[in-house]
């Protein structure tokens, strides 16, 4: 058996270290907003090259909370690719803005600097740019576009902890940077967490104020708060696992460069595209197959796991009905959607497994 992604081994490998995280909270006495947390978060700027990192309950909430630090609300239009994970979208609709698709080029899976132009529009606040599948999207020409429209860049960074671009590590090319400590991430906690990242401590300021009720001082409530915390446990776990989030991405990168070569050349099958300047971490290998059920069944039958990243584009999901994009409306995102596979990769997979799924797939490719 081949998992997609063994959370399980992952976590085993830093066993006694995290107990010992454990235990210190617990012997502490301080279980929110603590040490811990204070620490996490200096030493995950650090990481970054940001100045500030602010750490917050989840991915989603690290998104929701840049917005509304940023002042995006409603009758505002924030410019999302079609493809992303639909958490982009709801953040941007939990503001009370609009999310406004744009397609993402086919090769990297990012979205495609030549369509900002045509997406702008007079209410335009915001692009968030999405870093997919781990691969860094080009900032260079839409940091260009956003400065030249006086519009505020909110990075999704959930996918691609520790990946490079044009040399410097993501953190803080846009205005914010938002991070998910999901357990499945590259940095991945046990249980729930997110961030912040920014070089603007101003409004580094205002997202810690609005993670804690909107309060600087105890029962002292400035503006209309959450609660959104990052756990001082899981910012505990996070510090004993950050240290070997290089070394994690390391191994995902060489079992990647595995996959490219092993499967180059076969009919039938796309690989994922590095666009220039960008160093991806490889969070997850994403291939396109006309067949891409076919496929999936023929890999499940020899016990080898896969996922698709995403089955259905946020434009039709019925949670974005009232939008009125109907099936046609994005053509790219719907023909990924329907094409997408994200074969097993993970810190922990051995080289003999990622070479039993190259054969599978060569053989399924034969037949
Ligand atoms: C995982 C993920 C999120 C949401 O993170 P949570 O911590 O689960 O809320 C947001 N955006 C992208 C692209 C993700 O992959």
């Amino acid at each position: 058996m081949i998992p997609f992604l063994d959370v399980k081994s992952i976590q085993l490998e830093q066993a006694d270290e995290l107990k010992a995280a454990f235990s210190r909270v617990l012997e502490s006495g301080w279980y929110i907003l603590g040490n811990e947390v204070t620490q996490f978060e200096k030493e995950y700027a650090d990481y970054c090259g940001a100045k500030e990192c602010i750490g917050v309950a989840n991915g989603l909430d690290a998104l929701i909370l840049a917005l509304k630090a940023l002042g995006i609300g409603p009758g505002d239009e924030v410019l999302v690719p079609s493809n992303t994970y639909i958490a982009t979208w709801l953040a941007i609709s939990h503001v009370g803005a609009t999310p406004v698709p744009v397609e993402p080029v086919i090769g990297t899976s990012n979205m495609d600097p030549a369509l900002l132009k045509a997406a702008l529009s007079a209410r335009t606040k915001a692009i968030m740019p999405v870093h997919l599948y781990g691969q860094p999207a080009e900032m260079a020409p839409i940091m260009y576009f956003a400065r030249e429209h006086g519009l505020k860049v909110v990075e999704d960074g959930a996918q691609a902890h520790g990946a490079k671009y044009q040399g410097k590590r993501l953190g803080s090319h846009g205005d914010a940077v938002t991070w998910s400590f999901y357990p499945g991430k590259n940095l991945g906690a046990l249980g729930d967490g997110g961030a912040v990242t920014t070089n603007d401590s101003e409004l580094a300021e205002r997202i810690r104020v609005l993670r804690n009720y909107g309060s600087k001082v105890k029962y002292h409530n400035d503006v209309i708060g959450y609660n959104s915390r990052l756990d001082e446990l899981q910012a505990a776990f996070l510090r004993v696992k950050l240290p070997l989030l290089d070394t994690g991405n390391a191994r995902r990168s060489a079992i990647a460069m595995r996959y490219l070569d092993g499967l180059k050349d076969i009919p039938g099958i796309r690989l994922p595209q590095v666009a220039e300047g960008c160093e991806p971490v490889w969070h997850l290998f994403v291939i396109r197959h006309a067949q891409r059920q076919k496929l999936a069944q023929h890999l499940a039958s020899q016990g080898i796991g896969t996922v698709i990243h995403y089955p259905i584009a946020p434009h039709l999901q019925p949670a974005y009905a009232h939008l009125g994009l109907r099936a046609g409306a994005l053509p790219i995102s719907e023909s990924m959607h329907a094409e997408v596979l994200s074969l097993p990769l993970g810190p922990t997979m051995s080289f003999d497994d990622v070479d039993a799924v190259i054969s599978a797939i060569r053989q399924f490719s034969v037949e």
